[in-house]
């Protein structure tokens, strides 16, 4: 997007006081009210570069560009959630319009960790913010490439599954290490689908990485990706929990070196995700990036507990990071040559097998997901999915995904495969989600009824 220095950085908070997993879990509304309490104190929102914004409600229809919730949207969202994607759209809106040049979402419930098909909550989140604000802007402003750059400590498992087929947005994630830490996955070998290979970019970090290692990466891969990438918008998922202070993860990062990542990525919307520590870090954390945002000096934004050369980096910590940079980079080079794993090729299909655990809400999902590789267009999705809920419960559904750019040969494939399913009727929920004509279908294979 085109920065203009006189325009102002547009702010969203959203603390969310009615929605929470339980009153003692670490996902909840305090996580803003410090920051709230430290932003005012500091005088922010009087600062002629601030400017904060209302939140509007994301309608159930910009969920239903992404996800398929089953059985429909309001079964599994409650208001906090469309305000929380509400407000992402709207800075989006904001920045594509010229209004701001940038945006911070402070807002909760988090998103990252939701993904295509959802069933309840996973690691805090139900829809994903990100997600459904990116594909609001290629629908209405017709925004072509994007990238999100996923910062939280937590590997951005939910955005990586809805863009694995997408060559046009760039999932970058760094993380800690998936052996150390929930949600277990976001290995350097999840590069993307055969259609969007390296459009995926995942980066373990170990535990205890600090701010020169993480600067590294940044500057190493991430920013070299970006510029060949070239994207119209980019996204930052702003999670805080790589704070040193933070009470889930193990990482070492500080204030400072989130304000300069944030400095060096210059996303045009950050939007936040996790972030535990909400006395010691996230009032500092958030602060130091909106000032990063607003091209203000950030300089002075310090922890009460830092102190300069507090965490140095370990040489062999530094060279494995510096030797998964050197793999990834290459991967990235060799993009647009590396050939789909032949044995998920089935027919015309690229097939892949997963199996989801929802941790908040102990539910078990099995996936069998197809993309029709095609020469013209990215391909459409078959999604048969079966969740057990416990007590005897379970799900099924089948969800047809049609891409934005589908051609028409997928248009009426995909059309026709919808229509089958409904006539065969033995998977109570079936969906037609597609994104080139804005449209979603819903048949209840009980009832016999669409509803759109
Ligand atoms: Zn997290
Ligand atoms: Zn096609």
């Amino acid at each position: 997007m085109n920065k203009s220095a006189d325009k102002k950085t547009g702010l969203v908070f959203f603390p969310a006081f009615d929605w929470a997993i339980s009153p003692t879990h670490p996902e909840r509304e305090e996580r803003l009210l410090y920051t709230r309490d430290q932003i005012f104190e500091e005088g922010i929102m009087d600062l002629p570069q601030i400017e904060e914004f209302t939140p509007i409600l994301a309608t159930p229809h910009d969920i239903e560009r992404v996800h398929f919730c089953v059985p429909r949207v309001e079964d599994q969202t409650t208001e906090a959630h469309l305000i929380a994607a509400g407000a992402a759209i709207l800075l989006a809106d904001k920045v594509v319009s010229g209004s701001v040049k940038n945006g911070f979402a402070l807002v909760r419930p988090p998103g990252h960790h939701a993904m295509r098909v959802v069933h309840g909550n996973r690691g805090f989140c139900n829809i994903n913010n990100e997600a459904i604000m990116v594909d609001y802007l290629r629908h209405k402003h017709a925004i072509k490439r994007v990238a999100i750059i996923d910062t939280d400590v937590h590997h951005g498992d939910g955005t990586q599954d809805i863009f694995w087929h997408d060559p046009d947005v760039l999932f970058i994630s760094f993380h800690q290490d998936g052996r150390t830490l929930y949600p277990g996955t976001g290995y350097a070998n999840e590069l993307g689908g055969p259609k969007a290979f390296a459009r995926t970019i995942n980066i373990p970090l170990p535990p205890g990485t600090t701010d020169e290692s993480l600067l590294y990466v940044v500057d190493n891969l991430i920013l070299p990706v970006l510029k060949d990438f070239n994207p119209e918008f980019v996204v930052n998922s702003a999670g805080q929990d790589n704070h040193y202070s933070d009470p889930l993860g193990s990482m070492r990062i500080t204030a400072q070196g989130y304000a300069r990542l944030t400095e060096k990525l210059q996303p045009d919307l950050a939007v936040l995700e996790g972030g535990y520590a909400i006395e010691s870090a996230l009032p500092y954390v958030n602060l130091a990036i909106i000032l990063a945002l607003a091209d203000l000096d950030y300089s002075g934004v310090m922890e009460p507990d830092y102190w300069h050369g507090r965490f140095k980096e370990s040489p062999e910590r530094m060279s494995h990071v510096q030797r998964m940079v050197e793999h990834l980079m290459n991967c990235w080079e060799k993009r647009d040559s590396t050939l789909p794993g032949q044995k998920r090729l089935k027919g015309r299909f690229f097939e892949r097998e997963k199996r989801i655990f929802y941790d908040t809400d102990y539910i078990d999902e099995r996936q069998v997901e197809k993309l029709r590789l095609c020469d013209e267009c990215p391909g459409y999705l078959i999604i048969e999915t079966a969740a057990n809920y416990g007590r005897g419960l379970s799900g099924k559904a089948l969800c047809i995904s049609v891409p934005f750019g589908a051609c028409n040969n997928c248009l009426d494939e995909s059309a026709d495969f919808y229509e089958r399913a409904k006539k065969k009727g033995d998977i109570r929920y079936v969906y037609l989600q597609n994104k080139s004509a804005d449209t979603f279908l819903v048949f209840d294979a009980l009832s016999k009824k669409e509803h759109r």
